[in-house]
């Protein structure tokens, strides 16, 4: 669906809800409400895959929380949480 065709749309709904505003502010309102969130969980994503790198040979690092360094993936990347990503070198790097 392009722009206009959603405009379109929009305003089919409000003619068959009688002019309804409150019904069309809503709609508008929860619209914004899940884009806005799609922009945020895919930044999130981003910043999740910024925390992952991986050399020529295939082996696959992530960031330490703490001292910003990089260590071996400990787990499958499907597994790995940067939330609790901590290399474990020093008590510092520790959940
Ligand atoms: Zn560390």
């Amino acid at each position: 669906m392009n722009e206009q065709q959603y405009i379109n749309a929009l305003f089919e709904g409000f003619r068959l809800s009688n002019g309804d505003v409150e019904m069309l502010v809503s709609g508008l309102a929860s619209s914004l409400f899940q884009e806005s969130k799609q922009v945020r969980d895919l930044q999130q994503k981003i910043e999740e895959m910024d925390q992952v790198v991986s050399d020529s040979r295939g082996s696959v690092y992530v960031k330490c929380r703490s001292c910003q360094e990089y260590y071996d993936l400990p787990c499958d990347l499907s597994e790995f949480n940067r939330d609790y990503s901590y290399c474990g070198k020093n008590e510092f790097c520790c959940p």
